[in-house]
C-alpha cells in the first residue's frame, strides 16, 4: 500500500472511532441499561458547565466514559485486522488515549476536564463540523435527544439531530406568502412554537400566534426578539420589469435593507450563553444571488443582501443560515414548478443537517455557481474585515447615515 492509502485508513480509523462513540452514544439514549448509567453524566453539570459533584463526575467517567471508550479500543482493533494496515494502528491510538484519560478521569488522577465540558459561558456560535463547547452545551441543556455528535458533527447530520427545533420560538417574516406558510406548518410538525410576522391583515391558522410590523418599523420588534430562538427572514418584494427610481428604492428597502435591520436587532439580542448556542438567522437570499430570477431589480437587490449577509456572518455571535431557493409557486411567482409544501420540507431538513448554505432548486447551475461564489467571497471578505470591538447595530439602524457619519458625530444629512 502506498502512503496516500496508509494515511487515508488513518485518518479513516480515527474518523470510525468517532462514528462508534456517536452510536455508543445514540444507544444510551435509547437503550434503557445505557441510559441509566448514561444519566449520571448528565447530572453532573450546571448550566455554566461546572461539575456539581466531583463524586458523581468520577462515577460518570467510570461507569461511562471507560465502557465507552473500551468499546472504541475493540472496534479499532477490528479495523486493524479488517485492512491489514499500519496507518489503521492510529484510530487503536486515539481511542486508547480516551480510555486512559477516562481512567484518570475515573480515579481523580487528571483533573482537567475534556474540552467539551470546560466551564464558563458561552461566548462562541456552535461550529459546523468539530464539535466545540457550545455545540455540546446543547445536548445537556436544549435537548438531550439531539447534538450527539463528540468531536465530529457527521452522525447528527446524517441522522438530523444537529439542531432540535423541538419548543424554539421561531419568528418568520412573510408569513402570509405561500413559501411563509408552508414553513410555519413544517415547523409546527417538528414542535416549534411559531410567530408569524406580517403586514398584511391575513388570519392566521389556529396555534400559530401572529404579529403585525411594516417595512421601516422593525425597531417595533426589538422587544419581541429577545424571546425568539430562530428568526426566519422570508418576506419579499418582486418589482419584474419595473426599473424607476421609487422601483428601485423599494426593492432595497424591502428586499435588503429590512432584513439587514432585523439581523442587526436580533444579534443584538445574543447575549447570554443560551443565546450563543441556540439563536439562530435563516435568510432567504434566494438562487437570484447567482441565477437569473427574470427580474432585474429583484435579482439586485438580493445580490446586495446576499453580499451583505456573507460579510456580516462572518463574525455574527450566532449562526446565519441563508436559504436559497429557486422557482416556487407563489403570488411573487406564479409560474414557479416547485411546490412550497415540498420546498419548507427540504429547507427544514437542510437545516436540521446543519447545512448552513441551503440550496433547493431545479437549476443545476446554481449548485456549482453559489458555492464557487460564496467562497471567494467569503474568503475576500474574511481576510479584510476585523470582529468588532462593540457593535455598530445603532448606527446601522439610523436611516440616512452611514457608520463613519456616525463616529464622526455628524448629523443625519
Ligand atoms: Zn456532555
Ligand atoms: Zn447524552
Amino acid at each position: 500500500m502506498d502512503w496516500i492509502t496508509q494515511g487515508l485508513l488513518a485518518l479513516g480509523s480515527v474518523l470510525l472511532a468517532e462514528v462508534v462513540r456517536d452510536s455508543y452514544h445514540v444507544l444510551a439514549h435509547v437503550w434503557g441499561p445505557l441510559t441509566r448509567i448514561h444519566a449520571i453524566h448528565h447530572k453532573v453539570y450546571n448550566t455554566n458547565l461546572e461539575v456539581l459533584s466531583p463524586e458523581l463526575y468520577r462515577k460518570a467517567h467510570w461507569y461511562g466514559d471507560v465502557p465507552e471508550a473500551t468499546v472504541l479500543v475493540m472496534f479499532s482493533i477490528a479495523f486493524v485486522f479488517l485492512t491489514q494496515a499500519p496507518g489503521a494502528w492510529l484510530g487503536v491510538a486515539y481511542s486508547t488515549s480516551f480510555w486512559l484519560s477516562g481512567l484518570a478521569r475515573a480515579n481523580d488522577l487528571l483533573k482537567r476536564t475534556d474540552l467539551n465540558h470546560k466551564s464558563g459561558p458561552l461566548t462562541t456560535p456552535p461550529s459546523p463540523w468539530l464539535v466545540n463547547r457550545t455545540y455540546h452545551w446543547r445536548h445537556h441543556f436544549d435537548d438531550g435527544n439531539a447534538y450527539y455528535s463528540g468531536v465530529f458533527s457527521l452522525v447528527d447530520r446524517v441522522m438530523g439531530t444537529s439542531i432540535s427545533l423541538k419548543g424554539k420560538t421561531i419568528a418568520i417574516t412573510g408569513a402570509s406568502g405561500a413559501l411563509g406558510q408552508a414553513l410555519m406548518q413544517e415547523l409546527l410538525k417538528r414542535k416549534a412554537k411559531v410567530i408569524a410576522l406580517t403586514s398584511s391583515d391575513w388570519i392566521a391558522p389556529e396555534g400559530i400566534q401572529v404579529k403585525r410590523w411594516s417595512i421601516g418599523e422593525e425597531q417595533a420588534l426589538a422587544e419581541l426578539f429577545k424571546g425568539v430562538d430562530i428568526l426566519v427572514c422570508n418576506h419579499g418584494l418582486n418589482p419584474h420589469a419595473a426599473c424607476d427610481w421609487k422601483d428601485i428604492e423599494a426593492a432595497y428597502a424591502v428586499n435588503t435593507f429590512s432584513v439587514l435591520k432585523l439581523m442587526e436587532l436580533f444579534l443584538d439580542t445574543v447575549t447570554t450563553s443560551r443565546a450563543y448556542a441556540t439563536k439562530e438567522i435563516w435568510i432567504n437570499t434566494s438562487e437570484a444571488e447567482v441565477s437569473p430570477a427574470f427580474s432585474p431589480l429583484y435579482e439586485l437587490s438580493k445580490r446586495s443582501l446576499g453580499e451583505l449577509i456573507t460579510l456580516k456572518r462572518i463574525h455574527a455571535p450566532c449562526v446565519i443560515r441563508k436559504i436559497i431557493l429557486g422557482p416556487f409557486k407563489s403570488k411573487l411567482n406564479p409560474l414557479g414548478v416547485m411546490s412550497p409544501a415540498w420546498v419548507a420540507k427540504m429547507v427544514v431538513n437542510l437545516a436540521r443537517r446543519d447545512i448552513r448554505n441551503i440550496v433547493v432548486t431545479i437549476n443545476p447551475l446554481t449548485y456549482i455557481l453559489f458555492p464557487l461564489k460564496e467562497c471567494a467571497a467569503y474568503w475576500y471578505y474574511k481576510l479584510l474585515t476585523k470582529p468588532q470591538a462593540s457593535r455598530v447595530g445603532d448606527a446601522a439602524l439610523t436611516p440616512n447615515s452611514s457608520p463613519a457619519q456616525q463616529e464622526r458625530g455628524e448629523e443625519p444629512s
